[in-house]
């Protein structure tokens, strides 16, 4: 077991946008003060019987800025309080559409998510939109916020997921969008996925067109080395996987963790527990159980049937279809939610297990260039 531990935390499962490919099923609950209090004991309770010594919480939502910011602050405050008590560390993360961001959030902002928040926008956007609206005026009001927020300072990263669109206009106008056209110097693009109830849009992900996407992560990933990776922009999952083959400490996505199951938990307003943000609110059957109804965290995990088949899943992989595989150490059979929304199991290998090999050859292939040109820089220099 790690040192560290991670936990998404759904503060609300209410929404100011209306993603036509959300995989979360909204409801009005948010959390209270009271109930996050009691919450929180429970996971630290738990980090002290694991011998556990961190802790990050990623507040998502729903929409996580629909809570105010006071209600932050005081949440600051308590779990501070209750993470002193055990002698534990906890560090703060902020998801947010940046929809409802106002000036009011940049002291919260400041002192409890290091002056950083995560945001989503697509290019071109097809599917991010606001109720009963086009996707222009998301695109409207996600810039203005941003372009206030970085005003005052705040570090803003974005994450993408391409789209038919993005694949037709191709790596180089994406990239140019988001660094050139939007100032952007931290962002990361993750592969879709049809999560939660289905409907066209869903159908319509280009999950199926590997080699398409592929081709586009390839490309995106020769415009960054160009012209993104000296001059301060980072752009994932090239930059940890460069820095993974690179021999250099790399903190690489979840989907290529050697089980998700022992990293990281998600809790979500109403107490129920799960993989992830995606599990919690759209899969009920794989729930590994209620905070609140259940006096120890750590018995809550250990005897859930549903955790059970994650921790079986690298297992089954590593015996079957990955056992062969030059990069099993390094992506453990992929991510279970991705494989269990395409194949409906768990228990096959990441949907985009071609489009990872292609990836981790390019990225392996750039760090023996780099390594090659600095043997050579210092022996001009010597
Ligand atoms: S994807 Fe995020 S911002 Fe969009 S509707 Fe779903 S929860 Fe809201
Ligand atoms: S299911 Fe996938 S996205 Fe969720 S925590 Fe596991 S690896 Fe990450
Ligand atoms: S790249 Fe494919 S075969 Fe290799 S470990 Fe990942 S999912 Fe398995």
């Amino acid at each position: 077991m790690k040192s560290h531990f991670s936990l998404i935390l759904l503060s609300t499962l209410q929404c100011n946008a209306d993603c036509e490919y959300c995989f979360e099923n909204k409801a009005d609950d948010r959390l209270t003060l009271d109930r996050l209090g009691e919450m929180i004991r429970k996971v630290l309770d738990y980090m002290v019987e694991k011998s556990l010594r961190s802790l990050t919480i990623y507040w998502q939502g729903g929409e996580a800025m629909l809570l105010p910011p006071s209600w932050y602050e005081q949440a600051h405050e308590l779990i501070q309080r209750e993470a002193d008590a055990r002698d534990k560390q906890v560090f703060h993360s902020l998801q947010s559409n940046m929809l409802a961001y106002s000036a009011r959030w940049n002291p919260v902002i400041a002192s409890m998510f290091g002056n950083s928040v995560g945001t989503s926008l697509d290019y071109p956007n097809l599917h991010r939109k606001l109720l009963g609206q086009g996707p222009e005026s998301y695109n409207e009001i996600w810039g203005r916020r941003v372009q206030e927020a970085r005003a005052a300072g705040i570090a803003v990263q974005v994450i993408a997921v391409p789209n038919q669109a993005t694949l037709d206009i191709g790596a180089e106008r994406f990239y140019r969008h988001f660094v050139d056209e939007l100032g952007i110097t931290e962002f990361q693009v993750n592969t879709p996925f049809p999560g939660g109830d289905t409907n066209t849009v869903k159908k319509e992900l280009p999950v199926a067109e590997v080699e398409k996407l592929s081709h586009f992560y390839l490309e995106l990933a020769e415009v960054w080395l160009d012209r993104g990776h000296r001059h301060g922009i980072s752009v994932g999952p090239f930059d940890t996987l460069l820095q993974h083959f690179s021999h250099e400490p790399a903190t690489l996505p979840c989907i290529w963790g050697d089980n998700c199951a022992n990293a990281l938990v998600s809790i979500d307003a109403r107490g129920y527990v799960a993989q992830c943000d995606c599990w919690v609110t759209s899969y009920p059957d794989y729930h590994y159980g209620n905070i609140f109804e259940s006096e120890n965290f750590g018995e809550l995990l250990r005897t859930s049937p549903a955790r059970q088949k994650f921790n079986e899943r690298p297992i089954q992989l590593i015996q079957r279809d990955c056992l062969s595989c030059d990069y099993l150490s390094l992506c453990h059979g992929g991510c279970p939610v991705r494989t269990y929304t395409v194949h409906g199991s768990l228990f096959e290998k990441d949907p985009y297990c071609e489009l990872y090999k292609v990836l981790f050859g390019r990225m392996e292939r750039a760090a023996q260039e780099l390594a090659r040109e600095a043997v050579a820089a210092r022996s001009l220099a010597a």
